[in-house]
């Protein structure tokens, strides 16, 4: 009989915890199991705002896909999927190869998401995946060597812009607001010569946490000298800086690096597999198959689960893509098997901690609130059961987090 083909694109945390289950759950006489991915590696999303920054090498950030796989089971291709024919059931890759599936499991991540803003596309910079953050990092440095080289210093040189004071962009501007003391040091650049704004559309920063959190999270920042724009619009990003706008007022803010950590969406594949969508995000069934697609299964930030309590939909996190991963798996292995009792995906949320630098932090973990750092040592021990679950007790040793306080 012929051997299923379960297909996996993406090898981030909804990819990776799909293949790592069902590697485990069929044997090889059973199915034909393939993960594509645009890179040889898999990357802890979580920690790019750290790559960006420069406070953490990319290579901490990162390990081979094929360290995580059982290759006996699995066959990893590297390459970029462009689009998915959902009535052929095949998905086509950069080279124009075509791969036939039974199964596919689209795990394709965000990207980012720029509501329209004119120009953010064209010259802000995104925190997207590890090639983006190391072209952030290698912007900062390479803009405070420059600086004390040139005699007419163009103005918004050392003004860094963070747009948006969401989950990304607290915890990017403040390994940002860590980082540029240590900049100006090595640079010979005054402190007071950098300016660190953070830009924010709603009323409040961390839209959604705790106020007391917030107001932590906000007054430890605006100490390291971060400066807050609550209820400002970006309306414009050009090559010279951006253009808010807060209560009918128009002003510029000059500066040559504006990083846009504002917004994500689903990828854009999803758009063109014709499947119905909402900002490249699937409102998926509760065993997370796509809806008018046969055999295809959607986890992570491209998929959309309404929370039944609050009829909204959960926020896209790793946290929902690895639990989602697993129970794609059993699906796919329950149907292959000639199964028809599907499992529900219930996400099992044990809270939040957002990141201010490696030191410090805020969250909300099994109802409780914490902050500074027992908030920090939490926020390790969420990323070193994230590097257990993926690769076991040899990946935690190699690139986990040790320093707690
Ligand atoms: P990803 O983990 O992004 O993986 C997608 C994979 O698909 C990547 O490997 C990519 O290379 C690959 N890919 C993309 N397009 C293609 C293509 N066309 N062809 C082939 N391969 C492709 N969530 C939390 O729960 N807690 C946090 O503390 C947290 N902090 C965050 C901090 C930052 C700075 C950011 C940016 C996000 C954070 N998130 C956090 C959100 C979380 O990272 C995402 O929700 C999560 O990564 C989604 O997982 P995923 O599997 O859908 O996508």
């Amino acid at each position: 009989m012929k051997k299923p083909k379960v297909v996996v694109l993406g090898a981030g945390y909804g990819g990776i915890m799909t293949t790592i289950h069902l590697q485990k759950q069929l044997g090889v006489n059973e199915a034909e199991i393939t993960l594509i991915n645009k890179n040889d590696y898999h990357y802890e999303t979580t920690w790019l705002h750290e790559v960006s920054a420069g406070t953490l090498h990319h290579d901490r950030a990162r390990v081979s896909v094929t360290d995580l796989i059982n290759k006996n089971k699995v066959t990893f291709m590297k390459d970029t999927v462009t689009d998915i024919n959902i009535e052929q059931k095949k998905v086509i890759l950069k080279n124009n190869q075509e791969i036939e599936y039974d199964y596919l499991v689209i795990a394709l991540g965000y990207e980012s998401e720029t509501f329209g803003i004119k120009g953010l596309k064209e010259h802000a910079f995104s925190i997207s995946n590890i090639n983006t953050a190391r072209q952030i990092r290698e912007h900062l440095d390479y803009t405070f060597a420059t600086y004390n080289n040139l005699e007419e210093k163009p103005e918004g040189m050392m003004t860094i812009i963070v747009g948006g004071a969401g989950f990304t962009g607290i915890e990017f501007v403040a390994e940002i607001a860590n980082r540029v003391p240590k900049l100006c040091k090595e640079f010979d650049i005054p402190r007071d010569t950098v300016r660190i704004i953070c830009v924010e559309a709603a009323p409040t920063a961390l839209p959604g946490f705790d106020p007391q959190l917030i107001e932590y999270a906000v007054t430890q920042l605006e100490r390291k000298g971060v400066e807050f724009k609550i209820g400002t619009m970006i309306k414009e990003c050009t090559p010279e800086g951006i253009i808010v706008s807060k209560d009918d007022q128009t002003e510029e803010i000059k500066s040559k690096t504006v990083v846009w950590a504002a917004g994500v969406r689903g990828s854009h594949i999803i758009e063109k597999t014709g499947i119905e969508n909402n900002r490249c995000r699937v409102k998926v069934g509760p065993d997370l198959r796509a809806p008018g697609a046969e055999g295809v299964f959607i986890v992570g930030d491209c998929s959309l689960v309404i929370n039944d309590e609050t009829d909204k939909p959960y926020p896209p996190t790793a946290q929902v893509a690895m639990q989602q991963g697993p129970v794609a798996a059993k699906n796919i292995t329950t149907l292959i098997k000639g199964g028809t009792d599907l499992q529900t995906f219930k996400p099992d949320l044990k809270g939040t901690v957002c990141s201010l630098g490696h030191d410090d932090a805020i969250g909300v973990v099994f109802g409780r609130k914490l902050f500074g750092t027992s908030a920090s040592a939490m926020k390790k021990v969420v990323d070193n059961r994230a590097l257990f679950l993926e690769g076991g007790p040899g990946l935690l040793l190699k690139k986990g987090k040790f320093n707690f306080f």
